[in-house]
């Protein structure tokens, strides 16, 4: 399989050289050349795999030769055995017409484990097999950075450094990407937002130059590979339930910040699994809703809520999706970009309209919905939903009809989100893994919002002696 940019601009580039390239050099995001199909008999003869064996067959499909079969196996064994659940991702039932996809048993029991545990492994792969020198560089909301240092951390060949936005974190977050004291591993606290960690980000990849000279990789999810990893578990969702739901439809409600875990589901409904509607679930942040609804993508006015890691304006993966809506007009969405990046809006015609919500619907929860939603579901249904989950679930109450079925992301375990929870006057016990954390020293250093300042900090973190 070769990979191209949503820009036109880039060479076709195989798996793992757009792995290591992360944002495409013209500034666009990778995407496959071609979206693999899979008829409704190979679904069928997928759907008895272990999650491990249905990851490896997904996976071959984007991978092809550029990591022999044998390797790729190990490498995906290794990913899965840190979670602690046998399934990796099992479904529960709430309700007739509604399962929880609980995504969150992996090391840092959020959803972002599941992508990169692989891309931590597959870069000490990468490191070792081709002496390649890795070193990361991301963004958080507060997921994103606990995972992945915890995928790297202590890895020969590999250094890591993770931007957060200050004090904008849950405490537990703060305290599984800060309490790791191995030296690959640098914690920035940046004074500002996530858009605003994204954003510098964004401009040192842009700038080839720097990104080539520190050997810089990413791990947000503008890297395919993580899109790739989360594609797997909407598969082994549908297998799961299939044979319980007869004719019914249905419907995946997948709570959104970035759009990468949404644009998965996306790309699994291209490669042929019978999804219906895609439900977006999002916060107050709601500009990909508005989206849906009206046709504008238009940035708003930031807010800190009570699903912290969903508070981002400028959804990243948004442009992949966009390339396929315009009908994989390269040129187009190059401009298309450059006028967001001017303008600051973007907006569809009444014709991809349509198509946006043939395939979407949206909700976002407003005020003190999350926590009722956490409240009722506690009580009628004797299940802890996380504050971000509980927003997927408002948006399958406001957009799943009674007679299909919802499958809602779980993506993160109430545990990291006390804040909310202690809220809605619902005390939990934490799991000993987090339960550990409060008591140990941080490590982490508090930058201002400025791109310069932030890249001589990353100098001599990346160029000194090992
Ligand atoms: C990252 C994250 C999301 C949003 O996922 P995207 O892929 O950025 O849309 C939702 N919930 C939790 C708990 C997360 O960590």
């Amino acid at each position: 399989m070769e990979f191209i940019s949503t820009r036109g601009q880039v060479e076709k580039i195989g798996f793992l050289d757009a792995v290591l390239m992360g944002l495409a050099d013209d500034g666009g995001l990778l995407i496959p050349n071609e979206i693999p199909q899979l008829s409704p008999a190979r679904l069928q003869e997928l759907e008895q795999l272990s999650y491990q064996d249905l990851a490896y067959e997904i996976f071959s499909l984007y991978i092809g030769n550029d990591i022999p079969a044998e390797d790729l196996k190990q490498l995906i064994q290794e990913s899965y055995a840190t979670f602690r659940d046998p399934q990796v991702t099992p479904v529960r039932k709430l309700k007739d017409n509604l399962f929880i996809l609980e995504l969150f048993h992996g090391p840092t029991f959020a959803f972002k484990d599941i992508a990169l545990q692989f891309l931590g492994n597959l870069y000490a792969y990468i490191s070792k097999k081709q002496n390649e020198i890795i070193h990361i560089l991301g963004a958080t909301s507060g997921d994103t950075g606990a995972s992945a240092i915890e995928g790297v951390r202590g890895k020969e060949g590999i250094r890591i450094c993770i931007l957060h936005p200050h004090q904008k974190v849950s405490e537990v977050q703060e305290l599984q990407m800060t309490t790791v004291r191995d030296e690959n591993v640098l914690n920035l606290s940046v004074k500002g937002t996530f858009d605003d960690c994204q954003r510098i980000i964004k401009d040192l990849f842009a700038d080839t130059t720097f990104k080539n000279d520190y050997h810089l990789r990413a791990i947000n999810s503008i890297n395919f590979a993580r899109i790739l990893a989360q594609t797997v578990y909407y598969f082994y969702a549908y297998f799961q339930i299939k044979n319980e739901i007869g004719e019914r439809k249905v419907n995946f409600s997948v709570p959104t910040g970035n759009f990468g875990d949404i644009f998965a589901g996306f790309l699994a409904k291209k490669m042929g699994l019978p999804i219906n509607k895609l439900i977006l679930a999002t916060n107050e942040n709601n500009i990909l809703e508005r989206f849906i609804k009206d046709g504008v993508y238009k940035p708003g006015q930031f807010h800190s809520t009570y699903s912290p890691s969903m508070d981002i304006q400028v959804a990243s993966n948004f442009e992949r999706y966009l390339y396929y809506l315009l009908d994989e007009d390269a040129e187009r969405i190059a401009s298309l970009m450059n006028q967001f990046n001017k303008e600051g809006h973007i907006t569809v015609d009444e014709q991809a309209l349509q198509k946006v919500q043939a395939m979407f619907a949206a909700h976002g929860v407003v005020g003190e919905e999350c926590l009722q939603t956490i409240r009722s579901y506690h009580e009628e249904n004797d299940y802890l939903l996380d504050p971000h989950t509980a927003c997927g679930v408002a948006a399958y109450e406001a957009c799943s009809p009674a007679d299909e079925v919802c499958v809602t992301l779980s993506t993160a375990h109430p545990a990291k989100f006390n804040e909310s929870i202690e809220r809605c006057e619902i005390e939990q016990s934490f799991p000993g893994q987090i339960e550990r954390l409060f008591d140990q020293p941080k490590f982490q250093e508090v930058v201002d919002n400025d791109q310069d300042i932030i890249a001589e900090r990353l100098k001599p973190f990346f160029t000194a002696q090992r």
